[in-house]
């Protein structure tokens, strides 16, 4: 099955400053490592703007204009601790938040099954009313949005991610339409996502402590599927934060590429006997280049698997 490919190289005008973890070589090693897998079968896609009223799907007026208007004539704007704008950050953001949009509504045309979006800044950390954590539109939150508008009636994300993702349970707790599962570090950043944290019965938090073994790992991983499988959704939105690998400086987990596959059928199985087979998976994070294209590799090689 062809896998359409969102991305665009305005992506990597994002330049959140030197140092930052959130480079734009991050994007660079996946789209690299996803061309050099030459047995992908890969239908490139331009990653359009996403225009105010699809930003406005989840995220105030006020806040999208303060957002665009944030970004400075030359040097840093510091959001957060984590967050900065730099020259170019509006038009990666929205282009991030676009390739969603657009993927999910091919999706749901039945134009295709399956996508991945290639892109950053990451969204999950986005709350609707505040940039953090790397992200300042909520960009997969913004995508169930729209493919609800688009006759997707009932949307699950899974997040995995090695941080939970606030931003999307925040726009997600108070609907029971939609359906966030999410397997993360804990302790650790942003502090949220505790398993007594439910929603309206559509939120599913699993946690595993710092240095879990991979088979805990999994054993979470396998109990928020079995929530989303039992949720029945139309389609599945992947955050795909490759941060879980054993070789990611930002956290503590063992997870290898293989992992990332086997996660990845696991989503597939409930998605086609659910959701007729649809999966629009979106880049979050992942901070060591390598260990980041060849993890993006190995999920999307499973996406395309049928
Ligand atoms: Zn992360």
């Amino acid at each position: 099955m062809a896998i359409a490919l969102y991305t665009h190289p305005d992506m990597l005008d994002h330049r959140p400053g030197a140092g930052h973890p959130e480079k734009p070589e991050r994007l660079s090693a996946v789209l690299d490592a996803l061309s050099d897998a030459t047995d992908l079968h890969l239908e490139p896609m331009e990653a359009p703007l996403a225009d105010l009223a699809e930003l406005q799907l989840v995220h105030p007026e006020a806040y999208v204009k303060a957002i665009l208007e944030a970004e400075p004539s030359s040097g840093l704007r510091r959001l957060d601790p984590d967050t900065a704008m730099s020259v170019g950050s509006a038009r990666a953001a929205r282009r991030a938040a676009g390739a969603v949009v657009s993927a999910v509504r091919e999706v749901a045309a039945g134009q295709r099954q399956r996508a991945f979006c290639a892109v950053r800044p990451p969204g999950h950390h986005a709350e609707p009313g505040r940039p953090m954590g790397f992200c300042l539109f909520s960009s997969v939150a913004i995508g169930a949005r729209a493919a609800q508008a688009a006759g997707l009636a009932r949307v699950a994300v899974v997040d995995f991610d090695v941080h939970h993702g606030n931003g999307t349970q925040a726009v997600f707790e108070d609907d029971a339409s939609l359906f966030y599962a999410s397997v993360h570090q804990w302790p650790h950043y942003p502090g949220t996502g505790q398993p007594s944290e439910t929603g309206v019965g559509n939120v599913a938090n699993a946690i595993v402590p710092p240095h879990a073994a991979k088979a805990a790992w999994r054993a979470a991983f396998e109990s928020i599927m079995a929530r989303v499988d039992a949720f029945s959704p139309d389609l599945i939105i992947v955050s795909a934060g490759f941060d879980a690998h054993a070789h990611d400086p930002l956290a503590d987990q063992s997870l290898e590429e293989d992992d990332y596959a086997w996660a990845t059928r696991a989503i597939v199985d409930v998605a086609r006997a659910r959701a007729q087979g649809r999966v629009v998976s979106s880049l979050e994070g992942g901070y060591d280049l390598r260990a980041l294209g060849r993890s993006a590799v190995a999920h999307v090689r499973a996406l395309q698997a049928a």
